[in-house]
């Protein structure tokens, strides 16, 4: 009875395990509409307006399923066309991520596998591969063989990871927060205070750092404010720089900010989300000069190294620092104990989590570093030539871009810059072949240009420059009527 029962449940779920056959019919499904996705990619828009995504309701679950090719039509209607597009090369706004081919491949095979990646034990392949990448993020920054970090989701996790045992390291306990001092500017990415609410910093004092002309830290007014504090009785405690501020690119001076950290005794925590792996680059590696004098410092490879979303690192120079915020011991893990290498478990706040070390390694493997650093120059190389011809096309313009960002805006002859500006954002996100974003700084609405998907090319800046010279003539036009 109890035999026939489990015979029958196992019937039912049988459908899980789909046959051969099926499987064959499922892939070439997906791939057909994999494939036919990126065949449309460069005709497509960079930004769609209209939004479909409500007809998701239309497919409630229920008990028995839908085919997957009404599932395939959906994806497409509701979820792949409305909303900016990522994988297009139309996207210039916020800061691009990627999806390079290989990394595809990759999780799909993390997923067939399912290897473990959280302890050494359970995969010392998926571990060792993890610690690889790693390592070779902290030799390109130059840390030490102690250094240790972590694959994380994203730039937001690595930047809590990294305030978090800077508050360890630090010994920053409850009663120290509200004499704490924390360094930062107003291009500081908001993930970081968030970050510091959650480790539980919330009332530690926050100082924005005046900026330069060129909207980096001014270390003078930071040394300053570092000694004030200090005469004042206040504990300074961490500086947060950024390579690569996501609103204009801006590189804080690290190596002199480095200084003034350890002339006084603070962390020095880096934010490299946007801008890290441009440390590949030759001719940009002045920007990164200092870097390995920081304590933490985190990447997103989810932006600079084109992978798909799901992917940052954060990196810690004294690892044991990151292991002491970090470990755990549970008695139902005994078998995982004593490894010659560390576990993400040990490092991170998660214990199960997706393989992602694999869709990092597979392209960097089959590729090579050359085809990244190329990628990387050209964003760069698009950003100074998109500078040169819209400000020949008669727009003003923030500083020269340090790595990939433009901020630039029409005001000539205009009463209202501002609602100018939005007029005219508004104007490119209707036609929306190349989506732009906008900022403001010291209250001035600006219109930026941020190139670093990998599918970014000449013919897109060029597209951009057209459509926003048009735009401009159009409202200019209408206005003297
Ligand atoms: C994108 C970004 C972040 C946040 O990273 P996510 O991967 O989006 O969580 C943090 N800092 C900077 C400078 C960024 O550009």
């Amino acid at each position: 009875m109890l035999r026939t029962t489990i015979e029958q449940l196992e019937n039912a779920a049988r459908i899980l395990e789909p046959d051969s056959d099926l499987r064959g019919t499922l892939t070439t499904q997906v791939l057909n509409y994999a494939n036919d996705f990126l065949n449309r990619i460069d005709t497509g828009k960079g930004y769609e307006k209209e939004d479909a995504s409500s007809k998701l309701y239309d497919l409630p679950i229920n008990e028995s399923g839908y085919d997957m090719s009404t599932l395939l039509e959906m994806l497409s209607i509701a979820v792949d066309r409305p909303g900016i597009n990522p994988a297009s090369g139309g996207h210039t706004g916020y800061i691009p991520g990627g999806g390079i081919y290989p990394s595809a491949l990759a999780d799909y095979m993390a997923d067939i596998t399912n290897r473990y990646a959280g302890i050494y034990f359970a995969n010392p392949g998926a571990v060792r591969m993890e610690n690889m990448l790693l390592r070779w993020m902290a030799d390109m920054i130059g840390y030490p063989q102690e250094a240790q970090g972590n694959l994380t989701s994203g730039g937001s996790i690595a930047n809590l990871v990294a305030i978090t045992t800077a508050r360890d390291a630090l010994q920053i306990k409850s009663a120290q927060i509200p004499h704490s001092v924390i360094y930062l500017t107003e291009q500081t990415h908001h993930c970081v205070q968030k970050a510091i609410r959650i480790a539980g910093m919330g009332e530690c004092i926050l100082r924005q750092i005046p900026l330069d002309a060129e909207y980096r830290m001014d270390v003078t007014r930071l040394h300053e404010q570092v000694r004030k504090d200090k005469a004042e009785g206040l504990r300074p405690a961490i500086v947060i720089a950024s390579v690569g501020s996501t609103d204009t690119g801006a590189v804080d001076p690290v190596n002199d900010i480095a200084d003034v950290c350890t002339s006084e005794g603070l962390w020095l925590q880096i934010d490299a989300a946007y801008g890290g792996f441009f440390q590949l680059v030759p001719e940009l590696t002045h920007h990164f000069k200092g870097v390995e004098k920081s304590d933490s410092y985190i990447l997103d490879p989810h932006k600079g190294l084109f992978l798909p979303y799901g992917t940052g690192a954060v990196l810690v120079k004294h690892g044991a620092h990151l292991h002491a915020s970090h470990w755990y011991k549970a008695h139902y893990m005994q078998d995982a104990a004593n490894q010659d290498e560390f576990s993400p478990a040990d490092l991170s706040p998660e214990l199960t989590k997706h393989f992602r070390g694999l869709r990092m390694w597979l392209p960097i493997q089959l590729f090579g570093l050359t085809p990244f650093r190329a990628a990387l120059k050209e964003k760069w190389m698009l950003a100074q030539y998109f500078y040169e011809k819209i400000r020949e096309a008669g727009f003003e313009t923030g500083p020269q871009p340090q790595l990939s960002v433009v901020t630039y805006r029409h005001t000539d002859g205009i009463d209202d810059p501002n609602a100018f500006n939005q007029a005219l954002i508004a104007a490119i996100h209707r036609d929306g072949r190349i989506f732009i974003s906008s900022t403001l700084i010291y209250d001035q609405f600006w219109l930026r240009l941020a190139v670093l998907c990998f599918r970014t090319h000449l013919w897109h800046v060029d597209l951009l420059l057209e459509m926003l010279i048009a735009a401009r003539n159009n409202l200019l036009e209408k206005k003297t009527h």
